[in-house]
């Protein structure tokens, strides 16, 4: 079953091409063709459009080509940042679903847009082809009401403000993926998962279920991240207002000016970073520290939540990448009998445990497969959309 998963960013669209054969592997398999295409500046509607299309194009066309037509595709998964509290399942993308994402928009402007114009060309180059949508909110859709709750008025909650979380696809495959490594039961697990790429959030997960996470009503929310902040006391933003700054200052400074790029001045990227802070860069070190100590202080959330830890697994970008960022995270928890293995921190490659054997928290490292765990969901429906049409035709 060929499978084609859209993943649009807010600067980028990722594409990956799987073909799924019956019964599908546990753990998985390599995509057959991966895309990116990005774009930048004023130009982000047209452009986002004009991706798609590329995408799309590059599969059938050039040398590269892995498809000969388009009707090769049995499936269309997308990635939608924002489903709500509607939409939390993966579910066939209809008429409903997608006034029911259009509606979700205001919440996730850049992303919610580009999504649906992904959805839209491969309507009109595709036609009735099944195209399926999976929420990166749907995992942390059962949060306990105490961790979804914000403070403020009550009728915040009935206007929608509460915190729906995001990276779920993510932190709910590294869940599944770590019983596995560990050969437990799900069921019995207590995880933190730290997905640490350009964007940062931590997940409390007990028995497979997202209890508690670091994102909240929007992305921003948590860790300090690559160009954002994460959280902040609220004070500096009405300060900055009475000043004179605009919502969309804010919103600028508070996405893309702030985190790692803002404190260094340097780069959002980690390796850029923790080279400058190695040759001397004191704003670098800075930034290193400000992230470290805002990690650990989430990790310490996450674990009182679950009132213990089983594994700590580190995820994307940076959570698989950088041993700096994962010794110095797990320095501060020798208390609670967590040591890692420098040796084995310093290795990379395949999921992995790198935590000593007498480590009373076993600590993970896991490849994120967002785009996997996409596809997986797409050829569930598949198989369960083609049993509902079989049964209907053996019906007497
Ligand atoms: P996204 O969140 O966009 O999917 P990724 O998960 O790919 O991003 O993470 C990207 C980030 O990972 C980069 O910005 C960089 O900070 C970090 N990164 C990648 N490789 C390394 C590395 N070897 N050491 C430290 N950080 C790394």
């Amino acid at each position: 079953m060929k499978i084609l998963v859209l993943n649009s960013g807010s600067s980028s669209q990722k594409a990956s091409l799987y073909d799924f054969t019956d019964p599908l592997p546990p753990s998985p398999t390599a995509a057959l063709w991966d895309g990116q295409v990005e774009w930048q500046g004023d130009r982000v509607v047209l452009q986002t459009r004009n991706s798609t299309g590329a995408i799309l194009n590059a599969l059938t066309r050039g040398q590269a080509r892995v498809l000969s037509s388009l009707s090769e595709l049995d499936v269309v998964g997308h990635r939608i940042v924002n489903g709500g509290q509607e939409l939390t399942q993966p579910t066939a993308i209809t008429r409903e679903v997608k006034t029911a994402i259009r509606s979700m928009s205001p919440l996730a402007p850049l992303h919610n847009r580009a999504e649906l114009d992904g959805i839209e060309i491969i309507e009109k180059r595709m036609g009735d082809v099944l195209q399926v949508a999976v929420f990166d909110t749907g995992f942390h859709s059962g949060l306990p009401e105490a961790a979804a709750v914000y403070p403020g008025p009550y009728e915040w909650l009935r206007q929608g403000i509460r915190r729906y979380g995001f990276h779920g696809i993510n932190h709910q495959y590294c869940a599944e993926r770590a019983a596995q490594l560990l050969a437990k039961d799900p069921a019995a697990l207590k995880l933190v998962t730290c997905h640490l790429g350009n964007g940062c959030s931590l997940a409390a997960i007990q028995g497979g279920r997202s209890v508690d996470t670091t994102m909240g009503f929007t992305p921003l929310e948590g860790l300090m991240m690559g160009t954002r902040s994460g959280s902040v006391d609220p004070g500096i933003l009405t300060y900055l207002l009475r000043q004179g700054h605009t919502g969309q200052d804010l919103d600028e400074i508070l996405n893309a000016k702030s985190g790692l790029l803002g404190i260094s001045g340097l780069s959002a990227d980690m390796r850029m970073v923790v080279s400058a802070m190695q040759e001397g860069n004191a704003r670098a070190k800075l930034a290193f520290e400000v992230f470290i100590h805002r990690l650990r202080s989430g990790i310490a959330a996450m674990a009182a939540t679950l009132s213990g830890m089983d594994a700590l697994v580190f995820t994307a970008g940076i959570g698989e990448n950088s041993a700096e960022v994962r010794a110095a995270a797990c320095s501060n928890f020798a208390f609670l009998g967590l040591a890692i293995d420098p040796a084995k921190n310093l290795t990379s490659g395949s999921d992995r445990d790198i935590a000593t054997t007498h480590s009373a928290i076993r600590v993970l490292v896991i490849h994120a497969q967002e785009d996997w765990a996409i596809a997986r969901e797409c050829w569930k429906l598949s198989l369960a959309a083609k049993a509902a049409t079989q049964k209907h035709y053996n019906e007497p």
